[in-house]
């Protein structure tokens, strides 16, 4: 690798290189520190550069260059991916989009827009035009479209629409390959599993094509039950009601809310669990009656607000934010990512809960998965030691229920614990050299390897060399 001769080569073509040791430290880190098993590993972890295109022609300049002096090339969006996802654990060039944030066109339906563009800026686009995004991160007000599709997996609206990888949910993507001449690839159908959800590994995303739903103004709510067996029944059954149109539904065992949401504290008991929901506001209606049947009681509605200090977003509770609240008070608090699947989802998550609570606290929030609903728990974890949470992680996996592992940086181990040989072989012709966010693609590196312990990259950046 000759970062030198790149960094020469980029700056004599006019583009913008960031080597202020500061702030490129800062664009090479994520929120991979929510996993004390991560923060162990990756917290060294630095580029030597960053590279700010303005447009495709740029990327395609930044991408040849760093391919032919054999510099390694990690994307990002604004980073705030768990995982490790846009850590350059190789060093060399962090690849800013932040600048290409272009909503291109929108109709009816649908809307084109550019991979930098924060997920609030593409929604309050589409507002103008009386459409919304279907899903978007709980990260939505500091999160790009590009880093989602790219790293994301679902959330706010996944109730209704599924999660990002469902069939319908992205139209298009407009890919540059990592090659001497990088080609720039229309991806559609069947191919879009090739790219999305991997880490920029085997492309990078310069235009996005997704569908549009039409635009409500959601009442925020929450709802507090005696018991979270009560609460995890009825998130299940208002996501079940067909006749309602919900954005969100997420339960959380107590004492979430009175130990960590400090603005709902002062409305709940310690031994009080909470529901968080979106509702449009034409189907607020039928949720009254709906909940009425419920042992439920209502402690806030946006539309009927009368808590001196409002919570502000009701969705900036949920998915990961939920626990990012429980962080800030707690810093020995870390998370699994699990999935309840479809079959009794509810009596699952029970379960665990019975297993493993206070260790272990629930949080779920609900989605829909080929029709029908399903239980996804990003569950909070009072962590003690790495060992104790591989013990966690078995127990779960020995229940039935799935661990998509947030302690480990490979897509692999991230994922179903297996090579996705789309994206393999759509690595083989995109990225030959493998330079694009080496370190996270398994398959790649190692094809034989056994899932038995965690991966460790040989050719992550030492600690001390870093440093
Ligand atoms: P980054 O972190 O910058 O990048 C993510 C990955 O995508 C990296 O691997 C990066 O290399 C790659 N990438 C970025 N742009 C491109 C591109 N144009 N082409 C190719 N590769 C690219 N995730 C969810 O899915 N749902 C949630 O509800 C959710 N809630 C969260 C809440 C909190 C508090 C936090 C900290 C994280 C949460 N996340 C969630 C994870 C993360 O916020 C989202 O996935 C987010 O959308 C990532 O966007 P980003 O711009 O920060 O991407």
């Amino acid at each position: 690798m000759n970062i030198q001769a790149a960094i020469d080569t980029l700056e004599a073509k006019g583009i913008e290189v960031d080597l202020n040791p500061a702030s490129v430290k800062s664009k090479s880190r994520d929120f991979f520190w929510y996993s004390p098993v991560l923060k162990d590993r990756l917290d060294h972890v630095t580029a030597d550069f960053v590279a700010t295109p303005k447009d495709e022609g740029e990327v395609i300049t930044i991408l040849a260059t760093c391919f032919a002096h054999d510099v390694p090339v990690t994307t990002r969006g604004t980073g705030t991916g768990n995982y490790g996802q846009a850590m350059p654990l190789a060093g060399g060039c962090v690849l800013h989009l932040h600048k290409m944030d272009a909503v291109k066109d929108i109709q009816p339906g649908r809307v084109v827009v550019e991979p930098g563009c924060l997920l609030k800026d593409l929604d309050a686009a589409a507002n103008e035009t009386g459409q919304e995004i279907r899903m978007f991160s709980s990260t939505w007000a500091t999160a790009t479209i590009g880093g989602f599709i790219a790293g994301g997996s679902g959330g706010v609206g996944s109730v209704h629409w599924g999660a990002l990888r469902d069939v319908g949910n992205i139209i298009r993507l407009r890919v540059v390959t990592m090659e001497e001449s990088p080609r720039v690839m229309e991806i559609t159908g069947e191919d879009l599993h090739r790219v999305s959800h991997a880490y920029g590994t085997n492309g990078i995303i310069t235009e996005i094509e997704i569908p549009l739903a039409p635009a409500y103004d959601w009442v925020g709510l929450f709802v507090a039950f005696d018991t979270f067996d009560e609460a995890l029944h009825y998130s299940y059954d208002l996501a079940s009601c067909d006749g309602l149109l919900l954005k969100l539904v997420t339960a959380f065992e107590n004492p979430i809310a009175k130990a960590y949401f400090q603005r709902v504290a002062p409305h709940v008991e310690e031994s009080d669990a909470l529901v968080a929901l979106m509702v449009a506001p034409h189907s607020m209606p039928g949720w009254e009656t709906f909940t009425n049947a419920y042992n439920a009681r209502v402690i806030y509605r946006s539309d009927d607000n009368d808590w001196p200090k409002t919570p502000g977003h009701v969705f900036e509770y949920g998915w990961n934010h939920t626990t990012l609240r429980a962080l800030k008070v707690d810093p020995s608090i870390t998370y699994l990512q699990i999935a309840y699947g479809t079959d009794d989802p509810v009596a699952l998550a029970l379960k665990m809960r019975d297993k493993l609570s206070p260790e272990c606290l629930q949080h779920i929030e609900v989605m829909r998965m080929g029709g029908k609903v399903s239980m996804a728990g990003l569950t909070l974890v009072k962590f003690s030691t790495e060992a104790r949470l591989d013990e966690i992680v078995a127990a779960h996996e020995a229940e039935g229920a799935m661990n998509f592992n947030p302690h480990r940086y490979t897509l692999e181990e991230g994922g179903r614990q297996a090579v996705d040989e789309r994206q393999l072989e759509f690595k083989r012709e995109a990225d030959p050299k493998g330079l694009l966010n080496p370190g996270k693609m398994i398959g790649w590196h190692d094809p034989d390897w056994g899932y038995d312990k965690m991966y460790a990259w040989t050719g992550l950046q030492p600690k001390a060399a870093a440093e």
